[in-house]
Formats: C-alpha cells, sequence, structure tokens
C-alpha cells in the first residue's frame, strides 16, 4: 500500500522497536514514583516529534497524567488512551529485556502496553500526514494507575470521554491480533458470615458455625456461574476461624464476579444477597454481601461496531487479519464507554505473557497496528464535516 498515511505511520514506527526496548528497561510499576516520572519524560521526548500541546494532568497527590492534544476545537474529536504504568515490581518482576528471536522483544511492559504507546504516537503521525487531517481533533491520555484500576485517573479519562466523539485504547491485541469490540464488567464482592462461637469439647451444638455456612454460601456462589451467558463468579480467597477447638465464629470470603452487563452483575450481587439471607435464616448466622469494587461493562454497541468495521477497512488494506471478539478482563476503555461513546480496544501490540515473567512483543507488529491505527484515523478525519 502506497499511501502517505501508510508511510508516515511506519516511517514513526521505524525505530520503535529499538525504543520499546529503552522504555521497557525504565521500571515503571503503577506505585514506583521515580520510575513513573522517568517513564514520562522518556514519553514526553518521543512524543515532541507530534504537533499539539503536551502536559501534565494532576491527579490529587500521585504522579500525574500526560495529556497531548491538538485541534481541541474540532468538530470531531477522538480520544486516544493508553498507561505507562506496568504491574512489575521488585517482588513481580517482568522477563529480562531481550531478543529471544529477532522479532521478538521480551521486557516488562513491552505489550501492556509500552508498545502500545509507540503505536498510538506512530498513527497520529500518520494521520497527520493526511490532507483531511484538520478535520480530526484529538487527544491523547496516558494515565499511571491503569493497573491499579484507575484510583486517581478514572475521572479525568470519564471527563476525557464526555468531551470526545469517540475513543481508542492501545491495549495489547486479543489472541492473533483481534480488536476488542466488548469487555465484561467486573465486581468485587465481600462475603462475611458471623456465627457464634463455642467450645468443641463442651458444648459445641450451641455454637453455629460461620466455616459451614461460609463453605454453603461458596457453593451457591459459584452456582451462579454461567458459561453461555459469560457470568463467571469466582471465589478466589476464602478464610475464616480461628483456634481449632472453637467453633469458628467468623468467616470471609473475597469473590471476584464477571459479567457482560450491568443488569447481570446486579443479578449476581442480588442473588448471593438473598443467598445469604436464606443461610443465614436456617443457619442461625447473619450474612452479608459488601461491593469492595465496581467496573462497569464496555458493552458491544452499534457505534463500536461501526468502529470496528472502519478499522477492517484499513487492515484488509494493508493485508492484515483481524477479528473482533469480547473478552472478559477490564481495562481504561471500560470507564470509557460508561459515557456512552464508541469505544475501540485492543489497538496496540501483538504479543503475550502479559503480567507474567514472558511477557513479549511481536515487534513487526507495532509498525502494523500503526498503519492500521493510522488509516482509521485518516478515515474518520475523511468523514467528519468540514
Ligand atoms: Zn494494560
Amino acid at each position: 500500500v502506497s499511501d502517505p498515511v501508510v508511510t508516515a505511520a511506519r516511517t514513526a514506527a521505524a525505530d520503535a522497536p529499538a525504543v520499546l526496548g529503552l522504555w521497557a528497561a525504565q521500571p515503571s510499576g503503577s506505585t514506583d514514583l521515580p520510575g513513573l516520572a522517568a517513564m514520562r519524560a522518556l514519553i514526553a521526548e518521543r512524543a515532541g516529534g507530534l504537533p499539539g500541546s503536551i502536559e501534565e494532568v494532576p491527579l490529587g497527590d500521585g504522579p500525574p497524567a500526560l495529556r497531548i492534544s491538538h485541534r481541541a476545537g474540532a468538530t470531531r474529536r477522538v480520544l486516544l488512551v493508553g498507561h505507562y504504568d506496568t504491574v512489575h515490581t521488585d517482588e513481580h518482576p517482568g522477563p529480562p529485556v531481550g531478543n529471544p528471536r529477532p522479532e521478538v522483544l521480551t521486557g516488562p511492559g513491552v505489550a501492556d502496553m509500552k508498545g502500545g504507546i509507540l503505536v498510538l504516537l506512530a498513527a497520529l503521525a500518520g494521520l497527520e500526514a493526511c490532507p483531511d487531517a484538520a478535520r480530526l481533533g484529538w487527544e491523547v491520555l496516558l494515565t499511571p494507575d491503569e493497573e491499579l484500576g484507575a484510583p486517581a485517573s478514572l475521572g479525568t479519562l470519564r471527563a476525557a470521554a464526555r468531551a470526545a466523539d469517540m475513543a481508542l485504547v492501545f491495549e495489547p491485541a486479543a489472541g492473533d491480533g483481534d480488536i476488542v469490540v466488548a469487555r465484561r464488567g467486573r465486581e468485587v464482592l465481600e462475603l462475611t458470615v458471623t456465627g457464634r462461637a463455642a467450645h468443641a469439647g463442651r458444648n459445641p451444638w450451641e455454637g453455629r458455625s460461620a466455616v459451614g455456612a461460609l463453605a454453603e454460601l461458596t457453593l451457591a456462589a459459584e452456582a451462579l456461574s454461567s458459561r453461555d451467558d459469560g457470568v463467571w463468579v469466582n471465589v478466589g480467597l476464602v478464610s475464616g476461624g480461628g483456634a481449632v477447638n472453637v467453633v469458628p465464629a467468623s468467616a470471609r470470603a473475597i469473590v471476584d464476579v464477571r459479567a457482560p452487563t450491568a443488569d447481570a452483575l446486579d443479578a449476581i450481587r442480588t442473588g448471593l444477597a438473598e443467598a445469604a439471607a436464606r443461610l443465614g435464616a436456617r443457619r442461625e448466622v447473619a450474612g452479608h454481601v459488601t461491593r469492595l469494587m465496581a467496573c462497569p461493562p464496555m458493552p458491544r454497541t452499534p457505534g463500536a461496531l461501526a468502529l470496528a468495521r472502519a478499522y477492517f477497512e484499513g487492515a484488509d488494506r494493508l493485508g492484515l487479519t483481524v477479528g473482533a471478539v469480547e473478552v472478559g478482563g477490564v481495562s481504561d476503555a471500560n470507564h470509557l464507554a460508561a459515557e456512552g461513546i464508541p469505544v475501540l480496544d485492543g489497538l496496540g501490540v501483538i504479543g503475550g505473557g502479559l503480567h507474567g515473567p514472558d511477557e513479549w512483543v511481536h515487534l513487526p507488529s507495532i509498525a502494523e497496528r500503526a498503519a492500521a491505527a493510522a488509516l482509521l484515523l485518516s478515515g474518520l478525519a475523511a468523514s467528519a464535516c468540514a
């Protein structure tokens, strides 16, 4: 394909493999403040080649987000989102930075998502080579806390989504290069049971075992899962009791719930509360369900599917095979979709081993995905009203 947009995106990505090696060598775990500051400086230096203004956006007491924006007054505005933190720490290190094969780079955050940031920046360089670029305003928001669930950047992300017509997120591709059009929502629930203690050798019949009740509640929770409906209830942690010769008076479980709709998430939480109430009445214990964390679903919408079709057109021209999938993991895309705008995710690199000791990226995918995203952006510019 000889197209100025594709050529500009590929040119901008030409040195990305070398840059990614340097970026991966710079630790930037979500709680590593000096590391995050150094990573911001590296990204700002790289982004200096783009038009637009770059600024740090304060997020309370924590590290700032990076914002690069251009043509904020354009009729059509696209938000491009990434994160510059990683899950990796001294205790949970990623792989050493290296090339096990010439086209593969390993290292902490190479796929999730330092490689994705390089895709994003090169895609914008491609857009700027398009004669219609003047019709499309863009804002890049790179956050420091995605891997923590965006506690500090949530409000900024949602405000940016409200100011945009659509959002593109550069998390790694799913599978062999699929983009993500829907993500299930997630809730973390705490189940607590309070029973009555009694001596196991003297008056055990006067006790009410919280552990026994929680065991039943655990099975009730698992039974709410439905693979066909994309609903999964995982009891990931249980604790309870104390001394072995005492009927346990307290027990607790932490449950991870995934579901494709807000209604389905509500139904699971309500179902667990009802199960806890029934159990409480029968076993004479008190059971409670508390929501510790919630992330809304990113539903499959006509707007997101239209964006996906536009992406496929560009990918087709580049000879890339790309599908669109729904996944269970959450990302910043969930929060953006909650504002009602179309969102595409998984536009970053092809790689794997995310969050683990073998994280890797397929290096040619940086330029390929940059060119595909650049074609999407130039198409959005061309179809925007002047
Ligand atoms: Zn990520």
